[in-house]
Formats: C-alpha cells, sequence, structure tokens
C-alpha cells in the first residue's frame, strides 16, 4: 500500500518505519521544517531503541520518505493517517485545532477516494467532525472514508510494540475502507479488531484509563503499606500473578506521568461529563496520583528538614524507562518542587539530558552531571526519580562515600531496603 504519515513525532515516526520495514510504501509528513530537513539528512529527532536502524534501512530502500508537504503525501498516498499532537487545554479537554487544521488541509488535497485514518488519541465522535470537515472544505466532493485506528505503543517499547502489537483496532462508518486497513496490518498477525468508530476512539481513552487506575491502586496501596509495616512490592506480586488481575502496572512509585495518561484522563472525564457522566472513579485515579507526589517531597522535607541550601542528586529525568520523552515527567516535576524550596540539583539522566534542558535549564540551581556514579558527589541526598535499570549498577560503595550524607529516597523502588541498610544508607522508598 501507499501509506502517507501526517506528523512525523514518537507515534507517526515509529509507525512510518514500520509499515515500511513490512513492505509498504510510507511517506512521512510534517509542519516542522527542521525535524523534515533532519530526517532527509539521516538524523532522528527521538531516543526509541532500534529506530534508527530501522529508518535508515527503509530510507535506504526507497521505502520511507519525508516531505513538509500534505499535498505531496496524500497526492502519492492511497491511506492518509493523521498523528498530530492532541493536548490538554487548562479545562482538561482535548486541543482539537491539530486535527481540525489538518482535516481541512486533506480536504484542499483530494483530487479522488482516500481512506483518511485517525492513529491521534482523541474523545468519542471526533471521526464524525472530521468526516463532517473534510466535507465542508473538499472543494472536489470526491468520495472518502475516516477510519480509527488507535495507537497502543509505549514510548521506550515503540518499534517492539509496532511490530507485534496485542490487537489492532480498526473502527469504520462503512465496510469500503476495511480490506485496505486489513491489508495494512496482514504482516503484523496480530488480532484485528473492526469496530465502529465511535467504539474504537472510546477503546484507546477506555484502555488508557484503565492502566492509569491500576497505577494509582498500586500507589493507594502503598500507603496503607507504609502505615501498615507491609511491602507493596510484596502485595502487588501476590496480586500480580492472579491471571485476572496481571502484573503489569502494579508499580507503586512517583506516579504516571508522561505526555498520555494525565491527558488522556482529563479528556476522558471531561468527554464522559459531555455525555452526561461524572467519571468519579477517574477523577480518584487523578487525586491519587497528585497525593503521591506530594507525599514523596515531604517524605524528603521531613527527612532533610530543611531544603533551602540542600544539594541533592537526581537520577532520571525521562518520564520513565528507556525514552528521553520529558513531557509530563514526574521527574521533573519533583525537580521544579525541590528548586522551589530552595535545593540545589545535581541531575543525569541516560537519554534526556538534551531534552531536559528545555525544561529545567542548566544553572540557577540545576547541574547537568554526565556520570551516573558522579551525580551524589556532596549531596546531602539522592532521589531515583526514573526507574532506568542501569541505575540498579550505581556504584553504592563510591556513591555513600562521596555524600556528604547518605541519604536515598528510591521513587522507583529499584534497591533492596536490608542491603541500602547494610551499605550505610538511610533509604527511603514507597510503600516499603
Ligand atoms: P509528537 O508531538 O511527538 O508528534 C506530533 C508531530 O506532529 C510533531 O512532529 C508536529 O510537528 C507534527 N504536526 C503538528 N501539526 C501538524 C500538521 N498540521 N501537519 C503536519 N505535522 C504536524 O506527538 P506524539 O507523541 O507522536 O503523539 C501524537 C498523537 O498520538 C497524540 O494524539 C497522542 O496522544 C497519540 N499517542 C501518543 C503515544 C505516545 O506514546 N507518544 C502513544 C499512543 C498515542
Amino acid at each position: 500500500m501507499t501509506i502517507a504519515i501526517i506528523g512525523t513525532g514518537y507515534v507517526g515516526l515509529v509507525t512510518g518505519a514500520c509499515f515500511a520495514e513490512v513492505g509498504h510504501t510510507v511517506t512521512c509528513v510534517d509542519a516542522d521544517a527542521s525535524k523534515v530537513a533532519l530526517l532527509q539528512s539521516g538524523g532522528i529527532p527521538i531516543f526509541e531503541p532500534g529506530l534508527e536502524d530501522l529508518v535508515r534501512r527503509n530510507v535506504a530502500a526507497g521505502r520511507l520518505s519525508f516531505t513538509p508537504s500534505t499535498a505531496e503525501g496524500i497526492a502519492r498516498s492511497q491511506v492518509i493517517f493523521i498523528a498530530v499532537p492532541t493536548p490538554p487545554l487548562p479545562d482538561g479537554a482535548v486541543d482539537m485545532s491539530f486535527i481540525e487544521s489538518v482535516a481541512r488541509e486533506i480536504a484542499s488535497s483530494l483530487d479522488s477516494y482516500r481512506i483518511i485514518v485517525d492513529k491521534s488519541t482523541v474523545p468519542v465522535k471526533t471521526g464524525e467532525k472530521v468526516a463532517e470537515t473534510i466535507k465542508r472544505y473538499c472543494r472536489s466532493g470526491v468520495a472518502f472514508d475516516v477510519v480509527s485506528n488507535p495507537e497502543f505503543l509505549r514510548e521506550g517499547f515503540a518499534v517492539e510494540d509496532l511490530m507485534k502489537p496485542d490487537r489492532v483496532v480498526i473502527g469504520v462508518s462503512s465496510q469500503r475502507p476495511v480490506a485496505a486497513m486489513k491489508e495494512i496490518y496482514a504482516p503484523f498477525g496480530a488480532p484485528i479488531i473492526v469496530t465502529d468508530t465511535n467504539s474504537a476512539e472510546l477503546i484507546k481513552h477506555a484502555a488508557n484509563s484503565f492502566l492509569a487506575l491500576k497505577i494509582s491502586y498500586a500507589n493507594a496501596l502503598a500507603v496503607i503499606c507504609e502505615a501498615a509495616g507491609a511491602n507493596v512490592q510484596e502485595v502487588t506480586r501476590g496480586m500480580g500473578l492472579d491471571s485476572r488481575i496481571g502484573p503489569r502496572f502494579l508499580q507503586a512509585g512517583l506516579g504516571f506521568g508522561g505526555s498520555c495518561f494525565p491527558k488522556d484522563l482529563s479528556a476522558f472525564i471531561n468527554i464522559s461529563a459531555q455525555l452526561g457522566y461524572e467519571f468519579r472513579l477517574l477523577r480518584e485515579v487523578q487525586q491519587i496520583n497528585a497525593d503521591q507526589m506530594a507525599r514523596f517531597v515531604k517524605k524528603i522535607q521531613d527527612t532533610l528538614w530543611v531544603l533551602k541550601e540542600k544539594k541533592i542528586g537526581i537520577l532520571g529525568l525521562a518520564f520513565k524507562q528507556n525514552t528521553d520523552d520529558v513531557r509530563s515527567s514526574p521527574a521533573i516535576d519533583l525537580c521544579h518542587r525541590l528548586l522551589r524550596e530552595g535545593a540545589s540539583l545535581r541531575v543525569y539522566d541516560p537519554q534526556a539530558m538534551d531534552k531536559a534542558r528545555a525544561v529545567l535549564p542548566e544553572g540557577s540551581g540545576t547541574t547537568y552531571v554526565m556520570d551516573m556514579d558522579a551525580v551524589a558527589e556532596g549531596c546531602d541526598a539522592l532521589v531515583i526519580a526514573t526507574e532506568w535499570p542501569q541505575f540498579t549498577q550505581l556504584d553504592l560503595v563510591r556513591t555513600r562515600a562521596s555524600m556528604t550524607t547518605p541519604i536515598l529516597f528510591d521513587g522507583r523502588n529499584l534497591f533492596d531496603p536490608v542491603e541500602m541498610k547494610r551499605l550505610g544508607f538511610i533509604y527511603q522508598s514507597v510503600g516499603r
């Protein structure tokens, strides 16, 4: 198939590269001309394991190309995927202006039948609005179909998730685009769910909200475990081995962040209210998440007493392991809270330091350190803020010796409390 992807970000670029890998011819479009130029010159704007090789191989094979022109992408393609941002507005609703503007651009370029596929995460009924908009602005009056095809990839594992999806959801309002959509996805060998557009859109919000709910559940359990002298990791392990529950997304920690869960949760609460249902359960999920961060900061304050002029090492800036994405990162939020209290920070992340500098500038209390084992030097405390597996390889003996006071706050439960005590740390984690 010939495919255009409009929006070449985390979702669009990985989707485009994976579609090309299975033999489709893909044109990735982006409004950001500097991003397109970087990609055209062989650069990759994001860190995602396996992506660079995939892009290079498919560009060389002539199956993947980049352009700033939506019209060019559409002219070359049978199927047009939309993968532009759907950021939150201050009231929690979704800013649909990117989708609406792409719909108008598509309308102005349509000269024969196309399938337009929404891959961005959107509120239910967006497909209907996109179809209305294209119809309204399309001068040629040609036929088209709008399909909902939500994306479930996890940043950090995006290539793996795209190549081996658990399922593919295809929401349609007519049967005409179904065969082409199945052809696109056939090489991935995943179960394909064909449903109506509204249900497909709801599947995405329902799934992300449920995953956020699991995390908040584990975090609420962590509070009880701390009060009761139990260990949340033991409790969630015991729960997770029940096949009806499963172990994933049951890790207590600093709470969820990133560009998806917080905004998708707000969007789902918002659209539910518009549809006449007050989704109080999900409001509580948000509240537990906010409380979790506040509780962790209080733990640091209670131990260090006064944060002003304290030097604190921070391991991890990305919103989770395996990514350079710092959008709505709990680690960055934590840094800002500590800076506001007058602490100074020495920070390190294996991949996210470049992106972090834009939201946590060097200077005014923040020093970027290039060596993980040197972060704690001269610090009054060290904080683990992201669950990068390499942090478990930290040279703990050197770390302890280099600190002013050997206090470690483990926001991701990476270390064993008994072992940390044996090594001479004052160690606090979450729910243990
Ligand atoms: P992103 O910000 O990384 O990428 C979006 C890209 O779209 C940017 O490069 C931007 O320049 C481009 N763009 C904006 N307007 C455009 C236009 N009019 N024409 C062409 N390009 C345009 O965003 P993302 O993380 O890839 O997310 C995209 C969508 O996918 C969102 O709705 C998001 O919720 C959803 N999603 C994201 C993930 C994830 O893990 N990041 C997972 C599943 C779904």
